[in-house]
Order: C-alpha cells, then structure tokens, then sequence
C-alpha cells in the first residue's frame, strides 16, 4: 500500500550524484514526491568517472595505521600518490588532524564497525539495482594484485584482520594458479587475495539510466541550480531557496536532505553543524583498447587493487556512453585512485594521470605513459572530489540543531569517502527510512551528523 500524499509538497534533494540518486530512488519507491536540485548537471560530478567498484570488503577506512606519516613525506613530492599539496588552509589542517588521530588500527577497526552493515546491504540491493539499470553491473569479484611477494605476504595481516572482526575472508592465490586466475598480469607479480563478494560496474552508465528510471517514476530533476540555504518556520523546513540563471527561488519542501558530496561544508552554516568533508582528489584514465593499439589480452578479466601504486583497474565492455545515442564504445580498462589533498582544485595534471598508467604498467601490460592524444569523446581523462570523513563513516541522518536552525525535517547525506558507489543503495534506503520515519534497516548510530561536533 502506497502512501502518496500528491498534495504535499516534494522531499527535496541537494545533489545529483550517486548518494542523492539512490536516496530519490528510495523515497519514490516509499511513495514520496521527490525533487532533485542540482547545481551543475546530474552525475557529472564525483560520481561520473570513479572505479566502479562496488566493494563489500572495503570496510577499514582510509586512516590506517601509517596513513598520516606517509601523506607528511610525501608533503613536497609532487608525483606521491598520496599527497597532501603543502599549503596554508586551516579547515584542511583541522581535517587532516582529526585524521591523523584516527591512523590506528582501534579506529579503524570501529570505523569498519559502522561501515560493514551499510556496505553489505548496498551490496545486496545492487543486486536488484543492477538488473534493472543499464550499468554493466558484474558480479565478478576483486583480486588485490602484489608484485612484491613479501607486500604480499604482508597484507596476510589484513586479511586476518577483515576475517576474524568482520567475517570478509580472502582467497589467497600465487604461481601458476594465480596466473591461470588473471592471465593479463605479468610474470613478476608474486600474488593476489581475491574477495568474491565484490562486484563492479560503468559509473557513468550507471547515473544515465538511473536518471531514466527516476524520471520514469515521476521524480523531478533540475539542473543548474545552486542551493543556498532554507527556510525554517516552526521547526520545519518549508522551503529550500536557490539561485539559477533565472535569479532566486525557492523549492517547497515537506523535507530537505543535502547530498552535496564534496561541497558539502558550503551548507555548514546553513545546517548550523561542523561538516567535516575535505575533497580527496582522485584522478581516472580510459583506455580504449582498439583506439590505443592495446592487445586485449593486456585487458583483466576482473578488476585489480594494486597498492603497492596505489592504482585500481576496472574493465569495462564498452568506452564511457556520451550524449543521447547510447552506442557501445569499444571494449575499454580504466585505471583509477591517487588522493591528492590540494583544496577544491579542479584541473587535471598530465603527469599525475602518469602515475596511473606507469603504475598499471608494472602489473599489466598497457602503456606506461598516458596516449598523447584525448579520447574523441574527451571523455578517458577525469579527476573528481571524493568527500572524504576524517573517520571514513559518511554522515546520514538527521541535522541535530546545535548552532542552527532546529528543524525536524532537515537530513544530510554525505561524506562518503572512496566508497560512495558502494555505499549509495544502503544510504538512500536509510534516508528514505528516516524521512518517512519507517525501522531503519540499519542502525544509523554510527553515520551520525553530529558526531565531531561533541566535545
Ligand atoms: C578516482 C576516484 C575513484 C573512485 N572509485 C570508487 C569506486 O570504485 N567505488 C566507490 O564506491 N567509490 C569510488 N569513488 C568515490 C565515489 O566516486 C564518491 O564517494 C561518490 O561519487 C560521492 O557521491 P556523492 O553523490 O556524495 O557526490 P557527487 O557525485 O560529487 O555529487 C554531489 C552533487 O551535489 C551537487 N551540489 C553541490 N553543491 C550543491 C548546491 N549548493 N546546490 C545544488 N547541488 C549541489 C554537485 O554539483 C554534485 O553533482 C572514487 C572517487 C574517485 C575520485
């Protein structure tokens, strides 16, 4: 039984990236009006050219032990790929303070805690997700790929780690059965963990045909408007007010939820609440197979970890779709990662996509240097913000009040780190359970908004 209330105004979201999808996906479906206000184009932003990996088994957040004290070495080499850029930002040395603090294996352990539920359930919606989305989703698995054996054996710790506290064991694979596994790697690779769980699928694809389907169910999407704050009367957002081309306006609203990924701290005071979300910039690179004279025998089957780089590498069966005629492009790999502290920068440097192809280089055979020419969609060299938390956890739930505005119809949704695709579905439909005010699915204690704002 479907409680649509047509009269009542819509759930606005702020956001039209992957989080704020999932969330309009999720209270169309509780029978919600919905209205999606995004300030640029739906899905061009960080949810666009990211892996695709969707990856149940990512539950340690970045901040591990040693994470901070190599970001700090890495302060004045311009090719790490992790980097802090050495500048002066106090809201980014606050950010990355509260980081260091939480580089132990104690935190990232609680960390986890919170992570795993949202993760798994997001895994399993995929499931539906991606029979019904025109995404290339495939269940196909994660194989975290070392060259050296003793980085390798290394990370024996972590799997023992993710399956004793977690229950996300690996399977370890080296020799002959490794390459019988992933023929594309090279000799010199000492060994792989392989998590069967995972999955991956065209992030691009994946925003084209949910915008589809969203628009199929009745939901609003406008684009080219930029969110500037609320009305609030009697403790209750009633309007959500808005600049665009056309001037000033405002959106009634019967709830408002900012999806705003890595602008997020921009509604900070808006929300009355310390947004800790600093953009990690993360760069990709497509490479068509054909177009760069590359044997696809060099192409993996699955797709790779390689920490030792820092780099991921997701095969794709076709190039990135652009515009409206929806052709299949060529059979295509994309190598992704490098987190760059460098403020809400948003150009792309040659040779940092350098560290993705010389990285990916080492394992597989593809080029070493990035193709000189652009792909003729302009589409194969991308760089986005991921939201990064000091702690890894996004924030999801509702606005406590604090400094602000009490109101009772205010959420957030962001913060989402280098897992917003893989956490999306699980997000949205915990949204959707708070709005409407249905048993979450899981507990939202650990996605609090509020919580770097105590103490
Ligand atoms: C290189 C790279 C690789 C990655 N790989 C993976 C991966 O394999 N798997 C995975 O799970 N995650 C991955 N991620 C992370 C993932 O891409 C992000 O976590 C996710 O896209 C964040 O989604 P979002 O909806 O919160 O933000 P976004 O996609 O950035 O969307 C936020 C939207 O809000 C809009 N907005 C902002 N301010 C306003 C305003 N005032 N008014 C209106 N609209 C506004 C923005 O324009 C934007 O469209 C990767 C990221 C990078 C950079």
């Amino acid at each position: 039984m479907s409680d649509v209330m047509p009269e009542a105004p819509p759930v606005v979201i702020i956001g039209g990236g992957v989080v704020g999808a999932a969330c309009a996906h999720y209270l169309a479906e509780a029978g919600r009006r919905v209205t999606i206000l995004e300030r640029d184009r739906f899905g061009a932003a960080c949810s666009h050219g990211n892996c695709g990996l969707l990856s149940p088994s990512h539950v340690l957040p970045p901040a591990g032990p040693g994470v901070f004290a190599e970001a700090m070495r890495n302060l004045f080499q311009k090719d790490a790929p992790l980097r802090v850029a050495p500048r002066w930002d106090p809201r980014l040395w606050r950010w990355l303070l509260a980081f260091a603090a939480r580089c132990n294996e104690s935190a990232a352990v609680e960390a986890g805690r919170g992570l795993g539920p949202l993760l798994a359930s997001s895994r399993s919606l995929y499931d539906d997700l991606g029979g019904t989305l025109d995404c290339e989703f495939e269940p196909r698995g994660l194989l975290i790929a070392f060259r050296e054996a003793a980085a390798h054996a290394g990370y024996a710790k972590t799997d023992a780690l993710l399956a004793e506290r977690f229950d996300l064991p690996a399977r370890r694979l080296e020799g002959a059965a490794l390459r019988e596994f992933e023929p594309a790697l090279k000799p010199e690779v000492a060994g792989g963990w392989f998590y069967e769980e995972d999955a991956h699928l065209r992030p691009d694809a994946l925003m084209k045909s949910w915008r589809a389907a969203l628009t199929d169910r009745g939901v609003t999407i406008r684009e080219g408007v930029s969110v500037t704050g609320f009305r609030v009367e009697d403790g209750r957002v009633r309007g959500v007010q808005y600049t665009s081309d056309k001037g000033a306006g405002e959106e009634p609203a019967s709830a408002a939820v900012v999806a705003a990924g890595a602008l997020t701290p921009d509604f900070q005071q808006a929300l009355g609440l310390y947004v800790p979300v600093a953009p990690g910039k993360g760069y990709s690179m497509t490479l068509h197979l054909d177009e760069h004279g590359l044997d696809p025998a060099a192409a993996p089957r699955m797709p790779l970890l390689l920490p030792e780089v820092r780099v991921a590498v997701t095969p794709h069966a076709g190039g990135p779709v652009r515009g409206e005629d929806g052709v299949r492009r060529p059979a295509a790999l994309r190598l992704g990662s490098i987190m760059e502290f460098a403020g809400y920068d948003p150009s792309i440097a040659r040779r940092r996509l350098a560290l993705l192809t010389r990285g990916a280089s080492r394992f597989l055979n593809v080029p070493a240097e990035p193709p000189a020419d652009d792909h003729p969609t302009g589409d194969n060299r991308w760089a986005g913000w991921r939201p990064m938390t000091p702690d890894g956890v996004p924030l999801i739930g509702k606005v406590p009040g604090g400094r602000g505005q009490r109101a009772e119809n205010l959420f957030v949704a962001a913060g989402h780190n280098m897992l917003g695709l893989s956490l999306a579905p699980g997000t949205g439909r915990l949204i959707a359970e708070l709005v409407t005010g249905a048993e979450p699915h899981v507990d939202p204690a650990p996605y609090a908004p509020g919580r770097f704002s105590r103490g």
